[in-house]
């Protein structure tokens, strides 16, 4: 019996009701016949750490996780903590610290879910939008000078390196490769952006060549939101830097339906390292500590934790679980406008599991 070992990081507000939401479920899956279990460990680390220590996580914290086989997150962020801190004192330590270059987000429109881009005609999405994890516009490099005064300067440099794009450009194509239609679009701003986008399109050509199989094709980042409200169905894998990604997957949830349901992965493709499967949502302090939070999002990352082990057939008995219960408006939260509660929610998913 093989055993998978997991670090539970609940973080901030409700990240500390879904992620246990999380564990339960995949304790009933493990329990249900699998050839595999789980042994969790959880880190307190976040805000209530950071008030007691002085910071979001304690410094060999990465350390305690490095040897386990995958990380499950719930959220980081605090009222009374500003956000840099929370932020970069915790999640993207781990993102860094593990090199978890590649992001990935899967946007479905899920059975039961009124999402608005079907409030467009008719229409549907399946997207998986791959976001640069590490360098780009969100490199942290540039500065200010003469602060206050008219001449004052700030510049924030994004920071491309060819082996930084080659890297997400070949996951990204490997990914499409994997899925039915064999197809991805590498988004760009290279006719604004004439010097680090520019390379990102002539990598994109190179690597393309490794993957005769992949039909592609390139689009400028403001033409590809358009194409993702107009147009959703010609699109299916997606890569994008790290500003371009983090505005088109919160364009696709909001597409697709609720903040509660969307799921991610930041991933370590080379395998030196865990990677870290977390909803998308934030800590959501309004309605936190009251059982309302929609745990889907949390049990869609287990999906894409379970992927990532290799265990594809509990991935797609969970998942086809996730599916029955969000057809069920009897079974949504607040979010997606229902009266469901957090343990309804898991209850159910566990019932539908042990059921299968
Ligand atoms: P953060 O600052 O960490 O991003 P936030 O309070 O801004 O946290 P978001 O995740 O950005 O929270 O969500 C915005 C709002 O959407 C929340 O205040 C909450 O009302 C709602 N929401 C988010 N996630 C969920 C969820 N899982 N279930 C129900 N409602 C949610
Ligand atoms: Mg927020």
């Amino acid at each position: 019996m093989k055993t998978y070992k997991i670090a539970c990081i609940p973080g901030d507000g409700i990240g500390k009701e879904v992620i246990p939401a999380g564990q339960e479920v995949l304790q009933a899956l493990a329990a249900g016949g699998s050839d595999f279990r789980f042994e969790f460990t959880s880190f307190g680390w976040g805000g209530d750490w950071y008030r007691a220590h002085g910071k979001m996580m304690p410094d060999d914290g990465l350390e305690a996780i490095r040897g386990m086989d995958a990380i499950l997150f719930g959220s980081a962020g605090d009222p009374h903590i500003p956000d840099h801190i929370t932020l970069w004192g915790l999640r993207l330590k781990i993102c860094q610290g593990f090199d978890q270059y590649a992001n990935v987000r899967p946007t479905r429109i899920l059975p039961g879910i009124d999402a608005p881009l079907k409030r467009c005609g008719p229409r549907d999405l399946d997207w998986v939008i791959v976001r640069e994890n590490s360098e780009g516009e969100y490199a942290g490099v540039g500065g200010r000078a003469h602060q206050g005064h008219p001449i004052e300067v700030a510049t924030d440099v994004s920071i491309l390196t060819r082996a930084g794009v080659e890297r997400i450009m070949r996951f990204a194509f490997r990914l499409a490769q994997s899925r039915p239609r064999k197809q991805l679009t590498v988004v760009t701003k290279s006719n604004a952006q004439r010097h680090g986008m520019v390379m990102w399109d002539e990598v994109a050509v190179a690597v393309s060549k490794e993957f005769p199989d992949v039909r592609w094709d390139k689009e400028l980042v403001d033409a590809c939101t358009a194409r993702m409200v107009n147009r959703p169905a010609s699109l299916d894998t997606l890569v994008a830097t790290n500003l371009h990604a983090d505005i088109l997957s919160d364009l696709a949830a909001a597409l697709a339906g609720s903040l509660g349901i969307a799921p991610t992965g930041n991933i370590d493709p080379e395998r030196r390292y865990p990677s870290m499967f977390e909803p998308i949502h934030g800590s959501a302090f309004d309605i936190m500590g009251k059982g309302l939070a929609n745990p889907v999002g949390t049990f869609w990352s287990c999906v894409m934790l379970l992927e990532h082990l290799g265990e594809p057939q509990a991935a797609a008995r969970l998942m086809a679980a996730i599916e029955e219960i969000t057809a069920d408006p009897k079974l949504h939260t607040g979010d997606l406008g229902g009266q469901a509660r957090t343990a309804d929610v898991t209850a159910a998913v566990i019932s539908r599991l042990n059921n299968r």
